[in-house]
């Protein structure tokens, strides 16, 4: 290597070079060699700050939003009042994230707003299935008859 492409004193680059090869640091790199530690401190120290803020609003949307997986949700409500009911979940749902909208930081409200375009269309959907519950519930109903009757069988 030609000593013209080496780094010029003054460098984090020509700090490393010295130190490689034992030789004295002179103070221009010396200086150099603090200014990029410090640097890098200080990224590390924003990069930690934005971590700790994307934490924080996600923590805050978590506690204003229950989310119920969509797929562990029962398609037709059973006999029993206490079984959830998808479409009272929906609703109760949207109103927490209305409430939540009401109450957000800038920051919170495209998040609450995808949540809540989709609740919408959710509680749509869900309003156009009621026609087929009762047909989904005789089915329901029927297949419990027959797995009672085998385990009395035995
Ligand atoms: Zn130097």
């Amino acid at each position: 290597m030609s000593e013209r492409r080496l780094a010029p004193c003054g460098t984090p680059a020509a700090y490393d070079r010295h130190r490689r090869r034992g030789e004295p640091v002179d103070d221009l790199c010396a200086r150099a060699n603090k200014e990029a530690s410090l640097e890098r401190q200080r990224k590390r120290r924003v990069r930690a700050q934005k971590a700790r803020a994307r934490a924080d609003d996600a923590r805050r949307l978590g506690s204003a939003v229950r989310l119920a997986p969509v797929a562990d949700l029962p398609l037709t409500p059973g006999d029993d009042a206490s079984d959830p009911n998808p479409l009272t979940d929906a609703r109760e749902d949207y109103r927490l994230v209305m409430t939540a909208l009401s109450r957000a930081l800038p920051r919170e409200v495209p998040a609450l707003s995808r949540r809540r375009e989709e609740l919408v269309q959710r509680i749509a959907d869900l309003k156009a299935q009621k026609d087929a519950i009762p047909f989904a519930d005789r089915l329901a109903e029927a297949r419990a008859r027959v797995v009672r009757r085998r385990a009395e069988r035995r």
